[in-house]
């Protein structure tokens, strides 16, 4: 789950070029970072524990680098275990994303061939697995040869000291070549390159690319020479700034209210024609991870309840042990921030081979996703920085709601709704409110525990309340349907725990209040978000009655109170402990 950069060509500030790239792909790890350049015949490396962002390099001037910036999957966080990797004689250096699944195996037969191992790392044994293929080939055959003994879904970029060349490998996360004249760069995403050129080749799984004068690609099953095709990117990678926020956790929560009257403005044509395609396919799952799920579980709700359809949903890491029945009919709605998550992509490729229709909902242009899908639908909330995903989530429950409305050919209805939304998600942003949810947050700022419930439609709220505080404060919280609570989590309410209950104006109303009852008849504490005050809430957080838009419009509380926890408890809401933005590990 890391980020790759690479360089050779004629520019002799290989380090720098590799640094600066790194610091645009941090969002895919950040517990540490390295890189190593080629200086003579021999390789300098530099590698640090803690994030890049104004990390200087000291390593001279070269040609020809490569780096990473680290997700830890096996081995601590520490510099050993940082990228790049060396063999026994420190002249090949390797970065790496993904996992070996037989590291244990390849190690334990290197160790029997006199190899000496310098980290916890799988990653080190495909450095000294080229090391031994090296005494007998070249250094491409090496590169490939070991490669085919890796398992799992694996990408590299390899470094040799006596050759001008870098070799890159991939079967699972992206790598991006992007040539400028002589000048070639490697990438895990075009994010990195793009300042460079915009000519460039995506590397498809099963190849190997060589990097020097010149480009060859390379069959890794079979050695046999493939044709580079490189594309000319229109598309504009847009950044982010700041700005006069204090994170960006923050910044992007206020620009829901945009993100979501630009949806309800701009959408209609893509979200009708996704709507036909649906009506077309037999069987419509919806799969996403984390906070994607949570939006594909409320498009369920959403389908059923306004257009009283049933589409399937599933965590999309489940969805690989559950996709025996697919069928060339079958629709797949595949919903990613970034795109890139394995999770995500793994179950798709094989559901492609059945020959099923792909369809993406992506925050990001020219993603993996986004080239798998059959057709893809930006999500247009414009870059999300934080690892914890807030803007992205409201656009794709934006565009669910539509496309459920679609469904019933009404469109205008959704759009309405989300207009009157955004002007709600607004005044929720706005000074008093904002000043109600910071000082709950200064009362449950250091409770251990924290429950957040809701039925229906606000079940999927709960879910991602509950993800979204434990993500960047740390404060254990766990989701639950209302109904699920007295069938076991209720033993775990004692006096002063603080439960979250989502009770809009609709049918589960009055239920939410029985359960808010219920927890406090045992000493819990009641944080209500609701569209009426009740007497049994200890705090309240008004959101008015949005109709079908409540699902957007009661998650927007959760989202501020997530960050006001985490800065009152001295948490980084942008970098949370051991998570990354871009999840490209198994
Ligand atoms: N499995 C490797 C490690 O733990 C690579 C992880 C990554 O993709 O960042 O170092």
């Amino acid at each position: 789950m890391c980020g790759i950069f690479g360089y050779v060509g004629k520019q002799n500030n290989a380090a720098q070029i590799v640094l600066e790239g790194l610091r645009l792909l941090e969002y895919r790890g950040y517990d540490s970072w390295g890189i190593a350049v080629k200086s003579g015949k021999k390789l300098m490396v530099n590698k640090q524990v803690g994030k890049i962002e104004s990390a200087k390099t000291t390593l001279s001037a070269s040609f020809l680098g490569i780096g990473h910036t680290r997700w830890a999957t096996h081995g601590g966080v520490t510099e050993n275990n940082a990228h790049p990797h060396l063999d026994c004689k420190q002249e090949i250096a390797l970065v790496h994303n993904g996992i070996v699944e037989n590291f244990v195996a390849l190690k334990e037969e290197l160790i029997i061939r006199g190899h000496s191992f310098n980290s916890e790392t799988d990653t080190e044994v495909i450095v000294h697995l080229i090391e031994e293929y090296l005494k007998k080939e070249g250094f491409a055959s090496s590169v490939r040869d070991s490669f085919n003994r890796l398992k799992g879904l694996n990408a590299i970029v390899v470094a040799y000291a006596v050759s001008r060349q870098i070799i890159a490998c991939k079967t699972g996360s992206s790598l991006v070549v992007g040539q400028k004249n002589s000048d070639f760069y490697i990438a895990s995403d075009a994010l990195g390159i793009t300042d460079h050129t915009k000519k460039l080749f995506f590397l498809k799984d099963g190849e190997m690319v060589i990097l020097g004068e010149k480009l060859q690609l390379i069959s890794i099953a079979n050695g046999k020479k493939l044709k580079a095709n490189f594309e000319t990117i229109h598309w504009k990678q847009e950044d982010s700034k700041i700005g006069n926020f204090n994170h960006f956790m923050e910044k992007e929560i206020y620009e829901q209210p945009r993100v979501v009257r630009t949806i309800a403005r701009t959408a209609d044509q893509d979200i009708i024609s996704l709507s036909r395609t649906i009506k077309r396919a037999r069987g419509t799952f919806f799969i996403g991870a984390g906070t994607a799920f949570h939006a594909c579980l409320a498009g369920t709700y959403l389908f059923s309840g306004i257009a009283k359809i049933h589409v399937n949903t599933a965590v999309a890491s489940e969805f690989n042990y559950l996709e025996d029945f697919l069928t060339k009919e079958s629709l797949i709605i595949a919903l990613s921030q970034s795109g890139e998550t394995i999770d995500v992509l793994e179950p798709l490729n094989r559901a492609k081979g059945k020959g099923s229709r792909i369809v993406a909902l992506t925050n990001v242009l020219g993603s993996s996703l986004y080239r798998l899908a059959d057709h893809s639908l930006i999500l247009g909330a414009g870059v999300e920085k934080a690892v914890a995903s807030t803007k992205a989530y409201t656009a794709k429950l934006a565009l669910l709601l539509m496309l459920a409305h679609a469904m019933n050919g009404e469109i205008k209805k959704a759009k309405k709704n989300l207009l009157e939304t955004s002007k709600e998600i607004q005044r929720l942003l706005s000074a008093p409110s904002r000043k109600n949810i910071r000082k709950i947050a200064l009362v449950l700022k250091s409770s251990e525990h924290i429950y957040t419930i809701g039925r229906g439609v606000s079940y999927p709220t709960a879910l991602e309340a509950a993800l979204k505080i434990k993500e960047v404060s740390y404060i254990h919280t766990e989701g639950l349907a209302g109904g699920e609570l007295k069938h076991g989590t209720l033993a775990l309410v004692e006096k002063g725990t603080p439960c979250i209950v989502f009770a809009p104006n609709d049918d589960t109303y009055e239920a939410m209040i029985s359960n808010a009852i219920e927890i406090k008849s045992r000493g819990g504490v009641i944080i209500g978000i609701s569209t009426k005050k009740s007497s049994v809430f200890d705090y309240f957080i008004e959101v008015r009655d949005m109709g079908w838009a409540r699902i957007i419009a009661q998650i927007i509380p959760a989202q501020l109170l997530a960050y006001y926890l985490a800065v009152e408890r001295g948490c980084d809401p942008d970098k949370p402990r051991n998570l990354a933005k871009s999840v490209t590990v198994k």
